[in-house]
């Protein structure tokens, strides 16, 4: 047993130690289940992504749309924004033309150097202009280089011309600080600029903006802010617009100086009012007639009665209401050279840069999925993250984090989280793929050191396995020894049974056979001598008769074929008469025998032959385990639902240490008085059975020394209780 248990505590601290070195390689796989775990949100997200995107490609493949009528694509581009939530900022443009139908149109584009340029078509004017250019910009000599533009001046005969170098001459008088000379020179060109034809528009900005500044630098505030405000107004009212990045500069510059200082006049500041408003509408988008009419459309009552505006007109207001990032947006696109070899069908990623500075902020990276929709036409749309995340995202991750100290979340690349985040710690990411590129899926936790706490927690509850598991098999293999020892113990005793039952067969033989043999020759001659003899032989008869029983009730027992007869039957009657029969052998033996029976017993159902079995073999070892006080009670009574047998001896009695095994299969006291006598070890295993077959109990009470009782409980039938 010791060699057993201390096996047992060796393999406990082997497995132990093993289990501990593995710490570190549980935590790296645990990482990597969350990375696999990872990877494949990452796979659904991508899938999802694809099949939404596949959505409205399809969607936009069933229109036709025609460069000729905007309003029909705006149209239609606003259901796409409605029905496909991840559709920002869409667009169509014709690849290899500059025709871009939505949302700028094709005026946009020009420059106002080209036309300088193409104005001064004559080609001696041309030479004094760049001889007067050379002298102004490289030499800085602005009176030579007025004198020049001014016989430039004198010779042109273009009105267009004129006006290209009366600005000339006025800018070399504004570099010089000679503000008025410069104003008489703009204020001439200003009537002639401002006219319908693109070219001389710019121009005519540029000249607005020219006699605000001068007066600026004269600091005559109010005639510089009507100036501006002149600016203003003509940049953001012009139907024909100029370059936008030039425009935008002017429009820039007059807001900064208007918004400076407040206008006096209520006429005037009337008049800003109204040109911020309309420079609002503008910025919506610069499809300048569809959109006007699609921003009254906005501006009249889309709230319903009950106050809350409808959903629609909010997605429109997110359409059309300008940012900063959805001009810059689309300015990007325009300006991209990336639309040409696409393959028509096939969804196309990519990424302009917004890089002009004009106006305020840095510039913007901005990611697009595209596809070429017929043999000229590009869609192409900015593709919205709070979709992606609050929709797509969402629907994949929702519940599947087991662990309250985990979350997922898409953000962007390097977020710090904030103090107060309960998730702080990134534990993994992977990024989201080609569509949001500075995206990625983080893993986040309550605690830094998440893994290694689950590694473990893990091998906390291996600890407790592997102790379960050491502790199921040293009980076991106790157990088994246990059997094991008891086996042989029985191996053992079934040895001596056989040597017992066939010295205690013998004997008796051996006797009968002499007895018998003298009665044959007719040596016992007197007649009552032979009768004695003839008695001694039944006697032993009966006895070997009373263990072939014994033994044939055991092997029926072991063999599972044992069956009991019940039948009613008077259990008074029944002891009566085997006392009855035994009675001349236990005097013989020199008992004095007591009985005292109960006769009103009602019948007891019963095995009659198990019953006398129980008693013969009680009455056998009150005799055999008595020496000196040879004296027997045999009683029989009612208590309460029970018949109670009992048969009491003042033999040697059973030790505290025995009295629970006597009923077992061939046990014996280890006493030598026991071992003296004949027996078997199973008389009270075959009582025990017996009694418990007629669901009764036995019991025993002894002192050794002093004697013993043995009770027998049979219980009386409900009907006669
Ligand atoms: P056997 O008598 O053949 O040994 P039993 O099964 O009848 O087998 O009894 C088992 C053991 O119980 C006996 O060996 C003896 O030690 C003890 N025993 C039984 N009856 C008595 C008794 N009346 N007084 C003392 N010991 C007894």
């Amino acid at each position: 047993m010791g060699v057993i248990i201390a096996s047992a505590f060796i393999i406990s601290i082997l497995a132990i130690s093993m289990v501990s070195q593995q710490e570190k390689v549980r935590e790296l796989r645990i990482r990597e289940r969350m990375n696999d775990r990872l990877t494949s949100i990452q796979d659904r997200l991508d899938r999802d992504i694809q099949s939404t995107l596949e959505q409205v490609f399809a969607r936009v493949g069933q229109e036709t749309f025609s460069p000729h009528a905007p309003n029909s694509v705006l149209g239609r581009m606003k259901e796409i924004v409605l029905e496909n939530p991840i559709v920002q900022y869409p667009f169509i443009l014709e690849p290899s033309g500059e025709t871009f139908l939505f949302p700028f149109s094709r005026k946009a584009l020009g420059s106002v150097t080209a036309i300088a340029d193409k104005a001064l078509a004559d080609a001696t004017i041309r030479s004094i202009y760049r001889e007067a250019r050379r002298v102004e910009v490289d030499k800085r000599q602005y009176s030579s280089a007025i004198s020049l533009y001014q016989k430039a001046y004198r010779q042109a005969v273009s009105p267009v011309t004129k006006l290209y170098v009366a600005n000339a001459i006025a800018r070399c008088y504004f570099k010089s600080n000679r503000f008025r000379q410069a104003l008489w020179y703009y204020h001439g060109n200003l009537d002639k600029t401002a006219t319908s034809f693109r070219r001389e528009q710019e121009l005519h900005f540029l000249t607005l903006r020219q006699i605000a500044l001068s007066y600026k630098l004269m600091r005559l505030n109010p005639e510089a802010l009507q100036y501006y405000l002149n600016l203003y107004e003509a940049v953001i009212s012009n139907a024909v617009t100029a370059h936008p990045n030039v425009a935008e500069m002017f429009k820039n510059e007059a807001l900064d100086y208007l918004n400076q200082y407040t206008l006096n006049d209520d006429e005037d500041s009337e008049r800003f009012n109204r040109a911020k408003a309309s420079d609002r509408l503008k910025q919506a988008s610069s499809l300048d007639i569809a959109l006007s009419w699609m921003f009254f459309e906005l501006e009249s009552p889309t709230t319903a009665s009950d106050g809350i505006e409808d959903a629609d007109s909010i997605k429109l207001r997110e359409l059309y209401t300008t940012t900063d990032r959805k001009a810059r947006f689309y300015r990007a696109v325009k300006d991209s050279d990336q639309w040409k070899d696409q393959p028509i069908g096939r969804t196309h990623y990519s990424s302009v840069k917004e890089k002009t500075r004009v106006g305020t902020g840095a510039p913007i990276q901005f990611h697009i999925v595209s596809r070429k929709i017929s043999d000229n036409l590009v869609f192409g749309f900015y593709p919205s993250l709070r979709h992606v995340r609050d929709q797509l995202f969402k629907d994949i991750t929702s519940g599947i984090l087991e662990n309250p100290n985990l979350s997922l979340r898409l953000l962007r690349k390097n977020t710090l989280p904030t103090k107060r985040e309960r998730f702080q710690y990134t534990l993994l990411s992977i990024p989201v793929g080609s569509l949001f590129p500075h995206h990625e899926i983080v893993l986040k936790s309550t605690h830094r050191d998440f893994f290694r706490r689950l590694a473990k927690r893990e091998i906390r509850s291996s600890y407790i396995l592997i102790a379960l598991l050491i502790m199921v098999m040293t009980v076991g293999t106790v157990i088994f020894y246990k059997y094991i020892v008891r086996e042989e113990e029985l191996l053992r005793l079934k040895a001596e049974f056989v040597d017992s039952v066939s010295h205690t067969l013998k004997t008796p033989l051996t006797r009968m056979g002499l007895l018998a043999e003298n009665i044959r020759q007719g040596w016992v001659k007197d007649q009552h001598q032979r009768e004695q003899f003839l008695a001694t032989i039944m006697a032993e008869t009966s006895r070997m008769n009373d263990m072939i029983n014994n033994m044939l009730n055991f092997s029926r027992i072991e063999s599972g074929k044992k069956q009991y007869e019940f039948s009613r039957a008077p259990l008074q009657d029944i002891v009566a008469a085997t006392l009855q029969q035994y009675s001349g052998d236990i005097e013989a033996a020199g008992f004095t025998c007591v009985q005292e029976i109960d006769h009103t017993l009602p019948p007891i159902r019963m095995d009659v032959d198990a019953v006398k079995l129980v008693l013969v073999n009680l009455l056998q070892n009150a005799v055999k385990y008595s020496d000196r006080a040879k004296h027997i009670e045999i009683r029989l009574y009612r208590k309460d639902e029970h018949a109670v047998l009992a048969v009491t001896d003042h033999g040697m009695g059973i030790n505290q240490r025995d009295r629970h095994q006597i009923f077992e299969k061939f046990f014996r006291a280890a006493d030598s008085n026991v071992k003296a006598r004949e027996g078997s070890g199973l008389g009270l295993f075959l009582v025990h059975h017996a009694v418990a077959a007629h669901n009764g109990n036995i019991e025993v009470t002894s002192e050794p020394g002093t004697g013993s009782t043995f009770l027998v409980y049979l219980p009386i039938e409900k009907g006669d209780r």
